[in-house]
């Protein structure tokens, strides 16, 4: 049984036109954007990107059902290429797009591959971290709630023709682990004129390591005291 929706869905070589006239015309009103790699990214472009998919591909659905939603670029979301937030229980709706500037600005050689496609460009890729963020959009919108069901996954390849939520983006914490640092790894690192010792509590930008200390303000369940260091990932070494 096909499920009736407010908008129609295209067929794969629509998807790919619609795409690349959405690109072209982002390409052609930023500059910073069509940079190798992208330096940046106007407002504006980021609001043309939703309301050309809104028109293209949702028929204005998604403008009809939030009004606005925002949609900004965040260099501190490092954990996600993109990420849909919305407020539980606000009249009116309250949500955000986040896209991660993080991850964009250090894409450089394709292809990627992503949500099940391969894409050539680091602005193609953008393009469908975005396409993910909106199925995510559309389906709280539809359904009330949204994750990576059975019912995403089909919307999202009847919209985009996406197969997979995953990418193989390079992540802060995957740059991590393939020198050989992950959540939990002993490491050493300077720290006024020291070498310090600790262990690897989170990844992102920065690494968090907790060192042991019986002056440290956190305390493990065997009471072992430790004090807490954020630290530039490139300074950190295998202890
Ligand atoms: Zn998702």
């Amino acid at each position: 049984m096909r499920e009736v929706l407010p908008f129609p869905l295209p067929d794969p070589g629509e998807i790919r036109r619609c795409r690349a006239q959405i690109l072209a015309a982002l390409l052609a009103a930023d500059e910073g954007f069509c940079a190798v790699p992208v330096k940046s990214v106007r407002r504006s472009t980021l609001q043309a990107m939703l309301s050309l998919y809104d028109r293209l591909f949702f028929g204005g659905f998604l403008s009809r059902f939030y009004g606005t939603l925002p949609v900004t670029l965040s260099t501190r979301l490092t954990s996600a290429a993109g990420k849909f937030v919305y407020t539980r229980g606000s009249t009116p709706v309250k949500a955000e797009i986040r896209m991660s500037g993080d991850f964009l600005f250090r894409l450089t050689d394709g292809p990627f591959q992503l949500n099940g496609l391969s894409v050539a460009t680091a602005q193609e890729a953008f393009l469908v971290v975005f396409e993910h963020e909106l199925c995510h959009a559309a389906e709280f919108a539809l359904y009330g709630s949204t994750g990576h069901s059975q019912r995403f996954l089909s919307l999202a390849n009847g919209l985009f023709g996406h197969t997979d939520t995953r990418h193989s983006l390079p992540t802060r914490r995957s740059e991590a682990a393939e020198n050989g640092l992950l959540v939990g790894s002993r490491v050493c690192f300077p720290y006024e004129g020291r070498t310090l010792t600790g262990t690897v509590s989170y990844i992102g930008k920065t690494a968090t390591v907790m060192v042991p200390d019986a002056r440290g303000g956190y305390r493990d369940r065997r009471g072992r005291r430790y004090a807490k260091y954020r630290v530039p990932v490139a300074l950190l070494q295998k202890g």
